[in-house]
C-alpha cells in the first residue's frame, strides 16, 4: 500500500511536535511547518523517520506542490501571554493561515483537522461545556485576538466543508500539558512546575477558585488522530471536544503540584487576567460515543511525567 502522506503545520510548537512522533508512528510520511514565532526547532530535531520541516509562514501562502492525504492545521500562538504578545499574528494565522491551509486541502483533495479550542465557549455560561454551546466571547478583549480567530476558522472550515465538499474535522482542545511545553511560556501547568522547582512561590491568579480541566498531552494527541480518522459522512465536520472531565480549581492544581514535587509551597496572589475564565471543563459525551476516546492517563500521573521531564532538562 502506498504510504499516507500528512501534512501538520505549527509542527515545532508543542501540540505539533507530539502529533508528527505519533503519526510517523501511524506509518505516515510527514512533512512539518512553522514559522518559529513560539515554536522551536528544538522540538523537532529528535525526531527520526520519515519526517521533513520546512520553514514558512502558513499567513503568506501553502504553495507545497504535494499532495497530502491528511492536513492538521495546528499553527498558532496558544498560550495567553503568546497570543497577547502576538495579536496580528493570532488573527492572520487563524483567518489567513486556515484559508491557505483550506485551498491547500482543495487542491489536492486531502482532509483537513483544524486545532480549534475551548477558548471558543469563551467565559462560559453553562458548565459542562457541550459542543453546542456558542460560547460568550468578548470580541474586544485581550483574549479576543484568540477566540475570534478561532471562531472564524471554524466558520471559514464549515465554509469550506458546504461549499467546495471538502472533508473536514474541528477539534476543540482543552487545556493540555505534558514535555515539550516552554518552562516560560506561561500556561499554568509549566509556571507552576518551574516555579516549584525553583523554590519560588506559586502565581496564583485572583482567588484561584477557577477552574480548569488538564489533560496530557499523549491522550489529547489521540483524540486528535481518531477525530481524524473518524469516518461519518453524516457527522464527522462537527467540532468534538478533546479534553479532561477531571475539573480541578487552581488551588488544587498547585498543591498537587507541590506535593508531586515534594516540596513545600507558598502561594503568590496575582490579579486576575482581563476575561480570565472562571470555570472550564469539556462535555466529552461526543469523542466517547464518536471516537470511542476519553483521557487515560490521570492528572496525577501526567504531572510526574512532566515533573521528571522539566528536572531532566533543566539547571535545578
Ligand atoms: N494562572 C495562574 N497562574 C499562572 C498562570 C496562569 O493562576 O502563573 C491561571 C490563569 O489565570 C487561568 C488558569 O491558570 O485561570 C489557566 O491559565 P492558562 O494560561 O494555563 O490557560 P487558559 O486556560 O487561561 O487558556
Amino acid at each position: 500500500m502506498k504510504k499516507r502522506r500528512a501534512l501538520v503545520t505549527g509542527c515545532a510548537g508543542f501540540l505539533g511536535s507530539h502529533l508528527v512522533v505519533r503519526l510517523l508512528q501511524e506509518g505516515f510520511s510527514v512533512v512539518g511547518v512553522d514559522n518559529l514565532i513560539t515554536g522551536t526547532k528544538r522540538n523537532i530535531e529528535q525526531i527520526e523517520g520519515d519526517f521533513r520541516f520546512l520553514e514558512l509562514d502558513v499567513t503568506t501562502g501553502l504553495w507545497l506542490e504535494e499532495d497530502f492525504d491528511r492536513i492538521y492545521h495546528f499553527a498558532s500562538p496558544a498560550s495567553p501571554a503568546d497570543y497577547i504578545q502576538y495579536p496580528i499574528q493570532t488573527l492572520k494565522v487563524g483567518a489567513l493561515g486556515t484559508h491557505n491551509v483550506l485551498g491547500l486541502a482543495k487542491a489536492c483533495g486531502g482532509r483537513v483537522l483544524l486545532a480549534s479550542t475551548s477558548e471558543v465557549y469563551g467565559d462560559p455560561e453553562i458548565s459542562p461545556q457541550t459542543e453546542d454551546y456558542w460560547g460568550h466571547v468578548n470580541p474586544i478583549g485581550p483574549r479576543g485576538v484568540y477566540d475570534e480567530a478561532k471562531r472564524f476558522a471554524e466558520a471559514m472550515v464549515m465554509a469550506y466543508h458546504r461549499v467546495h465538499g471538502v472533508e473536514t474535522r474541528i477539534a476543540r482542545i482543552f487545556n493540555t500539558y505534558g514535555p515539550r511545553m516552554r518552562r516560560n511560556d506561561g500556561r499554568v501547568v509549566p509556571t507552576f512546575i518551574d516555579q516549584i522547582l525553583r523554590g519560588e512561590p506559586l502565581t496564583v491568579h485572583g482567588d484561584g477558585k477557577q477552574t480548569r480541566s488538564f489533560t496530557y498531552v499523549d491522550d489529547t494527541i489521540d483524540g486528535i488522530f481518531r477525530l481524524m480518522e473518524f469516518e461519518n459522512s453524516e457527522r464527522a465536520f462537527l467540532p468534538v471536544n478533546i479534553g479532561s472531565s477531571d475539573e480541578k480549581t487552581l488551588l488544587e492544581l498547585a498543591a498537587l503540584v507541590a506535593r508531586l514535587a515534594g516540596r513545600d509551597y507558598e502561594i503568590r496572589y496575582c490579579p486576575l487576567p482581563v476575561d480570565d475564565p472562571k470555570v472550564r471543563r469539556p462535555d466529552i459525551t461526543r469523542a466517547r460515543e464518536w471516537l470511542g476516546w476519553e483521557p487515560r492517563v490521570t492528572l496525577e500521573e501526567g504531572l510526574r511525567r512532566t515533573i521528571a521531564w522539566f528536572r531532566g532538562r533543566s539547571p535545578f
